[in-house]
């Protein structure tokens, strides 16, 4: 057995007058009003459906009366979805828009959510690799062709630790290194970009130098090569 009673909604709403917002509201929106008991549960009848349905499915809309949606939530997202289908650029445009407009928190969640989960990415990673051999190759080729630089220091990092003499050497020290010798080979005086300044070991890896900034001395190519393993300081501050 089921009680219904209707009780109209009316009175002031930002200070106008029912009957003065009425007109205002016609033609914009159905103005819902009705709130609808059944068995001392608030709910409206939608007008889409022409269901009733408790209020806590409808959306809340400030601009409506008694501060619900017309159209329960079902039809409001059975219409949602038909305007997407229709609009797919504009959903996509909006998408972009908004993914422009929240760019920093969003790569700001991401390194927290990644950072949270290393051990999680680092094992994704893992298994894609070993999942996708071709493409991971092509990606490192490509990498390694951008960067000869980083490639090299890679490299020369590789060797010294195989060979156990121990030491770090950063990017950023060899950039620090080239920059207090003004970018010149300390061997023939050329400058960058004349010549490309490269890494040599004052004393070898190969005779247990270190590769670590106190041991390392910009030198051009070839006069890289031409001191062969011959430990050389050619800084003019070290004696
Ligand atoms: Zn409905
Ligand atoms: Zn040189």
């Amino acid at each position: 057995m089921t009680s219904c009673n209707i009780e109209l909604v009316t009175g002031s709403h930002n200070n106008l007058q029912f009957s003065e917002l009425l007109p205002l509201l016609q033609g914009y929106r159905q103005p819902s009003m009705a709130i609808v008991y059944q068995d001392g549960e608030p709910g409206k009848l939608c007008t889409r459906c022409g269901e009733w349905r408790p209020v806590a499915r409808y959306p809340r809309r400030s601009i409506s009366l008694d501060g619900y949606d017309s159209i329960c939530r079902e039809c409001r997202n059975v219409a949602s979805q038909a305007w997407r289908a229709k609009n797919k650029e504009r959903v996509q445009e909006l998408n972009r828009e908004y993914y422009e407009a929240n760019r920093d928190e969003r790569l700001e969640y991401h390194r927290t959510y990644r950072n949270a989960n290393k051990e999680y990415f680092a094992e994704q990673m893992r298994k894609f690799r070993q999942n996708n051999p071709e493409y991971h190759a092509r990606v490192m080729r490509e990498w390694s062709q951008r960067h000869p630089d980083k490639v090299r220091e890679r490299d020369r990092a590789r060797r010294a630790r195989k060979l156990g003499n121990g030491g770090t050497f950063t990017h950023q020290e060899w950039e620090a290194i080239k920059q207090r010798y003004n970018y010149i080979c300390l061997r023939c005086g050329r400058r960058e970009p004349d010549i490309k300044l490269t890494v040599d070991h004052i004393m070898p890896l190969i005779k247990g130098g270190r590769h670590s900034a106190e041991n390392i001395q910009p030198l051009c190519k070839s006069c890289n090569s031409a001191k062969h393993d011959d430990a050389i300081d050619y800084r003019p501050d070290h004696v």
